[in-house]
């Protein structure tokens, strides 16, 4: 770990003691998982010493970290406090992320609104508390809405939460981008390949077994995602999770038209640094037997692109109504994204309780989350110390619904 990043550490969670992976002895360690997740962690791993081995069923950014929206935020919706400053801190790390390995990142801010009287209220209250705990947001009327975003229509309501600390990034690109850095300071990424077991030598971790063959391994990271069942099978601990589809399609580079994240009724949709509009469904999924037969098996793609097409349609309709321009624009992907959503909302990340040589690394909004969990977790794998702001996201703690979605 270098000089720079520990003393941030140690400044941010009041760490001690960090014992860096020693050149000539280094700690394997293999990453199961090539989400953005998983590539924060490899790469954190890697810029700290660490000979690591990422290993994915499928690829980079096949699963989650290519069909989500990838909005990075710290706003409102991070409760509690604790949970708010913990969102903050990966804001200011994707901030460093981004000049330090180029990273496609969009800061512009988000505008959000709801069409519910009493839910637009609660939002002034939330907004009100978020400037108490220092973000840059407030309320706009209509005409510095306007201002702000000449090609949106505000006219459906009076005001909208800015949160000027927000940003966007094409989540692909960077998992790529991850992997190629931690790929530069020695690691090693191998897909097609799947975590199929462990093997134990006296009560620790010796290997894991792949399809592939099997790698040595002092410590497995279970970045697997929304996979049902990774953790108890190669954690030996039970991790509830609540996951929910959702689409999002992505359309082909367009003139520059929006700025800012716009979160209205109904849709939601940004546009990215290379010009794509991003925009995802509000409706979830469709009561009635047959969605429900077709998700099935979890896909991440439609059966056809006909079928992909009509739902970005339906989508692209409704930005539409906000940005007469983007009603017909031109879908390149559409994608079926499954939440790793542990059941109380909150990140899963730490040691196993009962595998303490296996470290999981699972949560929703993993894309605002990476850079502070690659972070500390290569932290936690290299010197064995707990990080004090990871206290109220151990596997072990008692989960309780949270019904986000
Ligand atoms: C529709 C949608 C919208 C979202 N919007 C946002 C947002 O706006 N902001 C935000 O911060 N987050 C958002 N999220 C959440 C965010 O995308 C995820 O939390 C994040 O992508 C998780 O990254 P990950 O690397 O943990 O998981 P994934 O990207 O799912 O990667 C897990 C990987 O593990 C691999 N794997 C699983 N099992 C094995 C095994 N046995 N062996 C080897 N490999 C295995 C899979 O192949 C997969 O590639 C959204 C998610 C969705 C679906």
């Amino acid at each position: 770990m270098d000089r720079r990043t520990l003393l941030k550490l140690l400044s941010a969670t009041a760490l001690v003691g960090c014992a860096p992976s020693q050149p000539g002895n280094p700690l394997n360690v293999v990453v199961a998982g090539a989400g953005i997740v998983g590539a924060s962690i490899a790469y954190h791993l890697a810029k700290a010493g660490a000979q690591v081995t990422v290993i994915d069923t499928v690829g980079p950014a096949s699963h989650a970290s290519r069909g989500t929206f990838a909005w990075i935020n710290a706003t409102y919706t991070r409760q509690p406090r604790s949970y708010h400053t913990f969102a903050r801190a990966s804001l200011s790390n994707w901030h460093d992320l981004h000049t330090e390995l180029n990273l496609p990142v969009h800061w512009g801010g988000s505008l959000e609104w709801f069409a519910d009287p009493e839910r637009q209220q609660k939002l002034v209250g939330q907004i009100a508390e978020q400037l108490e705990w220092g973000e840059d947001a407030r309320m706009l009327d209509q005409t510095q809405l306007t201002e702000m975003e000449p090609n949106v229509d505000f006219s459906n309501t009076d005001q909208a939460a800015f949160s000027g600390n927000d940003g966007t990034v094409d989540p692909v690109a960077a998992t790529h981008a991850l992997l190629a850095a931690a790929v530069k300071l020695g690691a090693v990424v191998k897909a097609p390949c799947e975590l199929i077991g462990t093997t134990m030598k006296a009560g620790r971790l010796a290997s894991i077994s792949t399809n592939m063959g099997d790698i040595k391994a002092d410590r497995l990271v279970l970045a697997t995602g929304a996979n049902p069942i990774a953790a108890e099978k190669f954690a030996d601990t039970d991790l509830p999770q609540r996951t929910t589809p959702g689409v999002i399609a992505i359309t082909k580079p367009l003139p520059p038209t929006i700025n800012a994240i716009i979160a209205a009724p109904g849709a939601h949709f940004h546009q990215r640094a290379d010009g794509r509009v991003v925009a995802g469904e509000q409706q979830g999924v469709p009561a009635g037997e047959a969605h429900a037969i077709r998700l099935e098996g979890r896909p991440n793609d439609y059966p056809d692109r006909s079928i992909a097409l009509e739902h970005a349609g339906r989508i692209y309709a409704v930005v539409g109504d906000y940005v007469p321009a983007l009603a017909d624009a031109e879908v390149e992907h559409v994608y079926i994204g499954w939440r790793p959503l542990p059941l109380d909302g909150h990140p899963v990340i730490g040691a196993s309780p009962n595998r303490p040589d296996v470290y999981l690394a699972v949560m929703h909004s993993g894309v605002t989350m990476a850079p502070i969990t690659g972070q500390l977790a290569a932290y936690e794998l290299l010197s064995g110390e707990q990080a004090p702001n990871l206290a109220p996201y151990r596997p072990g703690r008692d989960f309780e619904l949270i019904k986000r979605y």
